[in-house]
């Protein structure tokens, strides 16, 4: 620009100059021809200089050019890599560095991408680009032939906080109303675990219910791919409002606890199999379908089709693995010095269950059926504490994972943090709030930069 004005200023001068040679002509005459001459001069300057602007607006309209191939089921990388003109040599030197670099040596159908980047249409590949899996992007560097340097690129993820709240509506399930307020299928599964242990989602769902979600999204560049870590939720369930908060704790292990920082999730499911109807309550008499007579059934009976998988309650050890005429077949899991749970009637064992294994809560241990004193297949369940069947509907269950006090006064400013942030997207849903923003606790930040304060003096 500076350049520009120097010409100008120059042309212009030459212009004066022979203005001033006219000498003999009328005043008027030179004024206007003076005049007329700059004009033209600033005119060409004008066509002149602007000429490269317009140039580079037509390159940001002119981009790259890109081809896209999906990799659909059969492809392979040589057929794709032949398909754009790549020979046999470059494709065996391109699937060599790709497994050396970037330790990439499958295709997935329907989920991996190539971008083949032509600086311009016609023009030989600059770049490819496959794109395997939401996170992760390879580039291959096609300019320097022969090196083919590959490099994975990880894509960084935006992770922003999403709150959503409900109402279990009339003649509704939890699962329909939460997809009425939005809350992500995925989402909602893990509401379900994580609530499995306090509530019934069967018995215990009446509508007028409230429930709120805050949880994590994923962004890349602005677009959501997908969900994260529940980090609250809240049920007005019939035995009283649930709240549960997620807490990583200072050893990298996380957990979700009460109001109050006790962990909130209990040693045993009440219920094994989720969504069950319950075919027969727990009771200290009842008259036995098979035999006829009144005695205690010391169980819940869950409907269960013939074959319906039945996780364990907790983890535990199998301390048996049997079959008697009542039971059928039946495994017994204790789980600590005080609860032990039966499962009985099971048409088969699941593999790698005998006595003595050591399970974990959700792992598989057998299958439900008919055996034993039965009249159809159900699930029989028992939870037994300290030698006594007790109710596996109202017994109160131990919290496992508490925090001790130091870690309790983190969770609390955590449990602060996360409840000023639902009443910020509950104000304001469109507000974007990232989980990096909520890492600093208030406490914390002043301190460390009261620290910074003292660091710099
Ligand atoms: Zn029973």
């Amino acid at each position: 620009m500076k350049k520009a004005k120097n010409i100008i200023k120059k042309m212009t001068a030459g212009v004066v100059k022979s203005c001033k040679e006219l000498g003999n002509v009328h005043v008027l005459s030179r004024v206007v021809l003076c005049v007329a001459a700059v004009m033209a001069v600033v005119a060409i300057c004008v066509v002149i200089f602007n000429k490269p602007a317009r140039q580079a607006v037509m390159e940001v309209v002119n981009p790259e050019h890109h081809t896209v191939i999906e990799v659909k089921s059969g492809d392979s990388l040589s057929k794709i890599l032949s398909t754009q003109g790549f020979s046999i040599n470059d494709i065996n030197a391109i699937s060599k560095n790709l497994k050396k670099d970037a330790d990439f040596t499958t295709l997935r159908a329907g989920r991996d991408k190539f971008d083949f980047v032509r600086p311009k249409e016609g023009e030989p590949i600059s770049k490819i680009i496959i794109e395997n899996g939401p996170w992760n992007r390879i580039e291959i560097d096609c300019e320097t032939k022969d090196t083919w340097q590959c490099q994975k690129i990880e894509i960084e993820r935006d992770t922003r906080i999403a709150y959503k709240e409900g109402e279990i509506a009339k003649g509704s399930s939890f699962y329909l109303s939460a997809m009425d307020a939005g809350i992500p299928e995925g989402i909602i599964l893990d509401v379900y675990d994580l609530l499995a242990f306090e509530m019934d989602f069967e018995r215990d769902i009446r509508a007028g219910q409230k429930f709120h979600v805050l949880y994590e999204e994923n962004y890349a560049f602005d677009k959501k791919v997908d969900n994260g870590h529940v980090l609250a939720v809240s049920f007005d369930a019939l035995r009283g409002n649930v709240q549960m908060y997620r807490y990583v704790k200072e050893n990298g292990h996380s957990g979700y606890y009460d109001a109050n920082g006790n962990g909130a999730i209990k040693s045993l499911k009440r219920t094994p199999i989720n969504n069950a109807k319950i075919t027969s309550k727990f009771s200290g008499r009842r008259k036995h379908p098979v035999l006829g007579f009144t005695r205690a059934h010391k169980g819940v009976d869950f409907r269960a089709p013939t074959g319906t998988p039945i996780p364990a309650a907790g983890a535990g050890r199998v301390i048996a693995r049997s079959f008697n005429r009542g039971h059928g077949n039946f495994v017994k899991i204790r789980h600590n010095g005080t609860f032990e749970t039966l499962y009985a009637h099971m048409s088969k064992f699941a593999k790698g269950v005998s006595v003595g294994t050591m399970v974990r809560q959700g792992q598989i241990i057998g299958y439900s059926g008919s055996t034993g004193l039965s009249t159809g297949p159900h699930l029989h369940y028992e939870i037994i504490k300290n030698g006594v069947h007790v109710n596996p509907m109202t017994v109160k269950l131990p919290a496992i994972d508490n925090l001790d006090a130091k870690e309790k006064t983190l969770f609390m400013s955590r449990k602060n943090i996360l409840e000023e942030t639902i009443s910020i997207l509950k104000s304001n849903p469109n507000q974007i709030i990232r989980v990096s923003d909520l890492i600093e606790q208030p406490e914390l930040k002043s301190e460390s930069q009261k620290d910074n304060k003292k660091g710099k003096k």
